[in-house]
């Protein structure tokens, strides 16, 4: 055993928890809003707001976790490389714990993510390898790590990173701030999936607190998860490309667990950029197109509940805000050269707040 080097190297890692630990005890806890709507009496629906962490975004508590499990298993050292696949959140999260630790930190990103992200991480002292091909992605980070870089691996560690009994986990927290409200254990929580890793965590701290509560993942038509979940296939790929970031994965990443999901439900893009408008009307603020694709899947679920006559509250969460998008699914012009028209679906999900009913507009072919 090298006798000199180990207490030293050592020191730095508890050194690097503890800035961890103090990190999250400077931070407060995420809000979670409600709004009631005229057309779903008895349905009232909770919004956990991740866009207010640090660093805009769900990607914060994903960060944090997969520091910690870095340092706790020995894997990351002094001065040693950071590195990650990233469609771009995550990527701004971990610069920013990559900053706070003194580590040099590398994301590897799709060519295509949307400007401001790329900005952000470079802001943070953060380098954006950029790749043309989305599907290569971990292959890149991978052949960082062989250089000596951590690979902080959000697709292959989130669901494990982060601490699925408690630890004011995405859930424990949802939970303990529901304990007041009428109807304090959900009937839905609705999340997305990217790694997977909130769906994984949400769905087993439902379990081992014994509530009824269920899962729906919402999911951009034709991805992966949707294909997969159905018939329990890994393999399944996805049959359509989504617009929507941090979501619609091409393949099934390993953090996705079908048996802890409970339901998934298909959203078009334009459904999901024009939920995000809405909401926007809603709450004075702009949040990202998968936060429109959580809200058209709950007034889905609040639709069919309302229509058995069923009474019970749906969470749902905001993962961030709209203004990464800005120059993407809030240009205008952007949406034309995509083919992507708000206007119908716009229409159509303000009627059903006042009418409870669900129903996609007629689109003209
Ligand atoms: C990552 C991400 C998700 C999905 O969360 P996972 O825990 O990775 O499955 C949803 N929305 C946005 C904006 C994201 O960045």
């Amino acid at each position: 055993m090298d006798g000199s080097r180990f207490p030293e190297a050592r020191a730095w890692v508890h050194d690097a928890i503890a800035k961890l630990e103090q990190e999250a005890t400077r931070s407060a806890d995420t809000h979670l809003l409600r709004l009631d709507f005229p057309g779903f009496p008895g349905i009232p629906f909770y919004l956990k707001d991740e866009a207010s962490h640090p660093t805009g975004s769900l990607k914060h508590r994903l960060a944090r976790s997969l520091f910690l499990y870095a340092l706790c298993n020995g894997r990351l050292g002094r001065g040693q490389t950071v590195v990650d696949a990233s469609s771009g959140s995550t990527a701004i999260s971990e610069a920013w714990f990559a900053r706070l630790l003194g580590l040099p930190f590398i994301a590897v990103m799709p060519a295509c993510t949307a400007p401001q992200k790329i900005a952000a991480v470079q802001a943070l002292g953060g380098i954006c390898d950029l790749v043309e091909d989305p599907l290569t992605v971990h292959a890149r980070a991978a052949e960082h790590a062989s250089n000596g870089a951590c690979h902080l691996d959000q697709f292959g560690l989130a669901e494990r990173a982060t601490d699925w009994r408690g630890n004011n986990n995405i859930a424990e927290s949802i939970l303990v701030q529901l304990r007041r409200e009428p109807q304090p254990v959900p009937t839905w929580i609705v999340c997305g999936a990217g790694t997977g890793g909130t769906s994984a965590t949400i769905g087993r701290y439902l379990r081992y607190r014994r509530l009824e509560t269920r899962l729906c993942v919402a999911e951009p038509s034709g991805s992966a998860y949707a294909h997969g979940w159905r018939t329990r296939d890994r393999n399944a790929v996805a049959s359509r490309p989504t617009l929507l970031e941090g979501i619609g994965r091409p393949r099934v990443e390993p953090g996705f667990l079908f048996d802890v999901v409970d339901a998934v439900i298909e959203v078009e893009d334009a459904a999901s950029i024009a939920a995000a408008l809405l909401l926007e009307d809603l709450l004075g603020v702009r949040y990202g197109g998968s936060s429109g694709t959580n809200f058209v899947a709950c007034l889905q679920l609040a639709a069919t509940m309302r229509e058995c006559g069923q009474t019970g509250s749906i969470v749902m969460l905001l993962c961030d805000r709209g203004s990464r998008y800005q120059q993407t699914l809030f240009d205008p012009n952007w949406r034309d050269t995509h083919g992507i028209d708000v206007v119908p679906w716009k229409r159509s999900l303000a009627n059903t707040l006042d009418s409870g009913l669900f129903a996609p507009p007629d689109l003209p072919a």
